[in-house]
């Protein structure tokens, strides 16, 4: 597969410069060997952020990527463009680091929602000075929104972020809400220090009408002290919260949904539950992703990246980087790899990958 330098590509779609993919059917989607198609493309913009998750960053943030080596809104949108348009994508998600890092956000939304005819255009986001953007965001394009939110009790929040800023996702979560971005999900990191207060957690989402749903905390903490036996499952978080709440399961409309629902106390709130360690949706994944430096990443958990940013600026046509894209994703492993007991960790972590 192409690896990260690429070399000069060529304007025209010349045959010699196009990558060499055997058993690919002659289709325009990202398919891939294992029958995957991918429609959902995740955007991250910057490695950037204003907290410090202590199961995504490490204490002193990511290394800065150069400002040059960042793309631009042109060159997203472009790429936007692209995966719409010719490679069937349907979902666009900006993310991060902290996508609200960006001055540009807005530019860079109403730049990709003006090339993403039928796309939905959404981002996730800590929600830390959503309130004074909210209106610019809609406005450009956004059309729906995740905020991370893994505990309501503030001095938690600030051991867990290393930053005293829940009142300011608060504000957030509020102006997307008065905003009329609803039903607001709300995304948590199932760790087994916020166990204690999931249900807190929860009573808090019921109270204020947001969709809460708990993902199992993964191996991309960049202080690599994810550890197997030290994680908390979906099992032993639907016991904690059994004690609370009557948890009970509708009909699965898609059983190939990421996130099993619960009923909370007979409905109509819910509460989902993501067990991408334990119960992996590899096999139905539909996800590809650009990184803040522009590179396409078929999967998590893959380290192998097809560098688009060295054809875009080249002078490559949409044709040749559609191709790439399409190559790279015909390479896509066919899953995380976490139950083998030689599962090596992805060099990138969370932040530097865009969740
Ligand atoms: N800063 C934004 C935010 O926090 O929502 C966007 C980027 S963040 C990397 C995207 C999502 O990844 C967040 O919901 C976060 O909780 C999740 N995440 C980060 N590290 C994770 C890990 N090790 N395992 C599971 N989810 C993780
Ligand atoms: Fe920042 Fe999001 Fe990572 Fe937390 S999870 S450190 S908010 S990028």
């Amino acid at each position: 597969m192409p690896a990260l330098a690429l070399g000069i590509p060529s304007i025209r779609r010349d045959p010699a410069q196009m990558p060499s993919v055997t058993g690919r059917p002659e289709v325009p989607g990202l398919v891939d060997r294992f029958g995957r198609t991918a429609r959902d493309l995740r955007v991250s913009i910057t490695e950037k952020c204003s907290l410090r998750c202590t199961y995504c960053m490490p204490e002193q943030g990511l290394p800065a990527i150069a400002r040059e080596n960042l793309l631009t809104a042109t060159e997203i949108a472009r790429l936007v463009g692209i995966a719409v348009r010719d490679l069937g994508v349907r979902d666009i998600r900006f993310t991060g680091g902290e996508p609200l890092m960006r001055a540009d956000l807005a530019e860079i939304i109403r730049r990709s929602a003006a090339v993403a005819a039928g796309a939905s255009i959404s981002m996730t986001t800590n929600g830390i000075g959503l309130d004074h953007r909210i209106h610019d965001l809609v406005d450009a394009g956004l059309t729906r929104i995740n905020i991370s939110l893994d505990t309501v009790d503030r001095d938690h929040f600030a051991r867990l972020t290393r930053r005293d800023r829940l009142p300011a996702v608060f504000a957030g979560i509020e102006a997307a809400k008065a905003a009329g971005l609803t039903p607001l999900k709300i995304n948590a990191v199932l760790m087994r220090d916020t166990l204690g207060g999931a249900a807190d957690l929860l009573e808090w989402a019921v109270v204020n009408s947001v969709r809460l749903r708990f993902i199992e905390q993964m191996p991309l903490d960049a202080d690599e002290a994810w550890a197997r036996d030290r994680m908390v499952d979906a099992a032993e978080l639907l016991g904690v919260l059994g004690a609370r709440f009557s948890l009970t399961q509708p009909h699965r409309e898609d059983p190939s949904a990421p996130a099993e629902e619960w009923l909370v106390d007979g409905g109509p709130a819910t509460v989902g539950i993501i067990a991408s360690v334990t119960r992996s949706f590899c096999a139905a994944c539909d996800r590809t992703r650009l990184t803040a430096e522009g590179t396409v990443r078929s999967c998590l958990f893959g380290d192998d990246e097809t560098d688009l940013r060295a054809l875009l600026r080249g002078g490559a046509d949409d044709y040749t980087i559609a191709d790439w894209w399409r190559a790279a994703m015909w390479g896509k492993q066919a899953g995380h790899g976490m139950e083998r007991a030689d599962f090596v960790r992805p060099a990138r972590s969370m932040g530097a990958i865009g969740g």
